[in-house]
C-alpha cells in the first residue's frame, strides 16, 4: 500500500515538555514521593501507561475537578499536566504542603495571563473551548464570572452586558470552527477585543492535513479518543477533503475491513501521539 505521510504531524513542543517534566521527576528522588498526575499527563493512554508502569500514580477521575482529585493526595509531588490549572488548585497543593511540578505548556499560560490582565481592567471575559476539557476547567476556574462560548448558538444567546469584551479562545480548538464564532460575537460586539489564541502547533497541524493530498483513498488520523487535537484533525479532513477519514489508536486498530480496497493512505497523528506509535502504524500499512 502507497503511504503518504502528512507532515508536520505529532509532538508539539508542549508535550515534549511535558513528558521530559514527569521523566525528570522520576529520575529525581529529590522530588518527594509518590509521583501524582493531576490526570492524563497529555492525551495519550500509552503515554499515561508508560508513566503508570514506572510507579506514577495517575489521577483519572472524569467526574471531579483538578481541585476535588486533590482531596486524595496526603503527600507526595504532585505534577500539573499540559492543559494547565487555575490558581486554586496551586494554593491548594500548597496549602497541603504538597511539592508540585507544573508542566502547564506556554502557550496555555499565555491565554491564562491575557484573561487575568483583562480581567484587572475590568472586561467581560469571553472564552471559546470545549466543556469539560482540562484546559477549559483550568481557564474558568480563573473567574467565576467567564463565559464559555462552544459555538455559534452560545454566541447569540450570550446575554448582553455592559461591560467590555475581552475574546479568546482553547488553544487545541479547530481553525474553521473559530471563524463563525468568532464573526457572530463581532456582529454582537463590534467592539470586542479579540485574541485568537489557537496555538502554532496545533494550527500547521490543522492546515496540513486541510491541504493533503486529496487523490488517497483513505486518511488515518493516529491519537487518542479524548486527544481534542486528534478529534479536530479527523473533523477538518472529512469536512475540507472529502477523503474518508478515521482515526486509530495504533496499528491494533488497523483491520481488513478498513484497509479492502484502499491502495493509497495518508497518515497524520494529533499533538500528543508518540512517535513511534505512528511509526508503526506506517510500518504495517506499508507492507499491507
Ligand atoms: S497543542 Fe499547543 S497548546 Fe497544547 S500542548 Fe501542544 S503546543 Fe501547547
Amino acid at each position: 500500500m502507497k503511504v503518504i505521510p502528512i507532515t508536520p504531524r505529532g509532538y508539539c513542543p508542549g508535550v515534549v515538555n511535558a513528558i521530559n517534566s514527569v521523566n525528570k521527576a522520576l529520575s529525581d528522588p529529590g522530588y518527594p514521593r509518590p509521583l501524582y498526575l493531576l490526570g492524563m499527563i497529555v492525551h495519550n493512554q500509552f503515554v499515561v501507561d508508560h508513566f503508570k508502569a514506572n510507579g506514577v500514580i495517575v489521577l483519572e477521575q472524569p467526574n471531579k475537578t483538578r481541585l476535588q482529585m486533590l482531596d486524595s493526595i496526603h503527600q507526595g509531588t504532585v505534577i500539573i499536566t499540559a492543559h494547565g490549572v487555575g490558581d486554586v488548585v496551586i494554593e491548594k497543593i500548597l496549602d497541603k504542603g504538597l511539592t508540585y511540578i507544573d508542566a502547564t505548556c506556554k502557550d496555555v499560560y499565555k491565554t491564562h495571563n491575557l484573561i487575568k490582565n483583562y480581567l484587572a481592567s475590568g472586561y467581560q471575559i469571553l472564552y471559546i473551548g470545549k466543556a469539560f476539557h482540562p484546559e477549559t476547567e483550568g481557564i474558568l476556574s480563573i473567574d467565576k464570572n467567564i463565559v464559555l462560548i462552544e459555538n455559534e448558538r452560545d454566541a447569540r444567546l450570550m446575554e448582553k452586558t455592559v461591560k467590555p469584551i475581552f475574546v479568546t479562545n482553547q488553544t487545541t480548538f479547530s481553525i474553521c470552527e473559530i471563524e463563525p464564532i468568532i464573526k457572530v460575537i463581532k456582529q454582537r460586539h463590534p467592539y470586542a477585543i479579540i485574541a485568537e489564541e489557537i496555538c502554532n502547533s496545533t494550527r500547521i497541524r490543522q492546515e496540513a492535513v486541510i491541504n493533503q493530498n486529496k487523490n488517497v483513498d483513505l486518511c488515518i488520523v493516529v491519537g487518542d479518543i479524548h486527544s481534542n487535537n486528534t478529534n479536530n484533525l479527523v473533523k477538518l479532513s472529512r469536512q475540507y477533503t472529502h477523503v474518508k477519514t478515521v482515526r486509530v489508536s495504533s496499528a491494533l486498530d488497523l483491520n481488513l475491513e478498513l484497509l479492502n480496497g484502499v491502495k493509497t493512505v495518508s497518515v497524520t497523528s494529533g499533538a500528543s501521539t508518540p512517535t513511534e506509535i505512528t511509526a508503526e502504524v506506517i510500518r504495517v500499512l506499508e507492507n499491507f
